[in-house]
């Protein structure tokens, strides 16, 4: 798993949509895969390169998956290059880089446990200091719209306000981040607060939440955690 450092800080990088953007996409890809969050070919990753963005093809098992396959899209959805289909989620990720110029990459997920939640419409509240990452003091949940729809991209912009992650409910999970580092590592992270909060809950146990002080402590830190030296 990256580290988290790219998720709270970085550049947002213009890449070429070449070779190395599409290994180190598919390669994210396949971690996340091997991590459970894409069961049954789900889920989907974007990096935003100079002319648009590259994807992952639509429905096409992540293991069989060769950096030819991944789709260069333009912001509106017109492929610039590759034969595949595209993810049928590319809305999600046109509407999020329209939507914000800092995010550089774009992680979907089926991941088990917030994909629980979301199917609760619930969103993650402050039990621990690690939901900041996220951007701020929650995380919440969409409205409900079905997969693939532009209803469905404008409801995931609408719960990232403010935020770098987001559940989509009886969906799964997005998130951004400057770097496809970054954007990574907060789908795992975001995947373990989910297992936190509900491990108490199955517990009988209810988290006692952290404040807004102590959510904007924790972003202070987080500002200062990465930096070299
Ligand atoms: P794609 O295989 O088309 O990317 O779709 C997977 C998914 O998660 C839809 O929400
Ligand atoms: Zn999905």
């Amino acid at each position: 798993m990256p580290s988290i450092h790219g998720a709270a800080r970085g550049r947002t990088p213009r890449r070429s949509g070449g070779e190395a953007a599409r290994e180190a996409l598919l390669a994210a890809a396949r971690a996340l895969d091997a991590a459970g969050f894409m069961p049954g070919r789900s889920g989907n990753l974007s990096l935003r390169t100079a002319r648009g963005f590259l994807i992952t093809p639509s429905g096409l098992p992540y293991a069989d998956t060769a950096p030819a396959d991944l789709v260069e899209l333009a912001p509106d959805g017109a492929v610039l290059s590759g034969h595949r289909r595209p993810s049928s989620e590319w809305r999600l990720h046109a509407a999020i880089y329209a939507a914000r110029p800092e995010a550089g990459a774009v992680v979907h997920t089926h991941s088990p446990f917030a994909t629980a939640l979301s199917c609760a419409r619930q969103g993650i509240p402050p039990l621990h200091y690690m939901i900041a990452l996220a951007g701020g003091e929650d995380i919440r949940c969409s409205a409900y719209a079905t997969f693939g729809t532009a209803a469905l991209a404008e409801a995931a912009v609408a719960a990232l306000a403010g935020r770098r992650a987001a559940l989509l409910a009886n969906h799964g999970v997005v998130a951004l981040g400057a770097t496809l580092a970054g954007a990574e590592a907060l789908a795992f992270e975001v995947e373990n607060l989910a297992r936190q909060y509900l491990a108490l809950r199955a517990a009988g146990l209810a988290p006692v939440l952290l404040g807004a002080t102590e959510i904007a402590e924790a972003l202070a830190r987080f500002e200062d955690y990465a930096r070299p030296g």
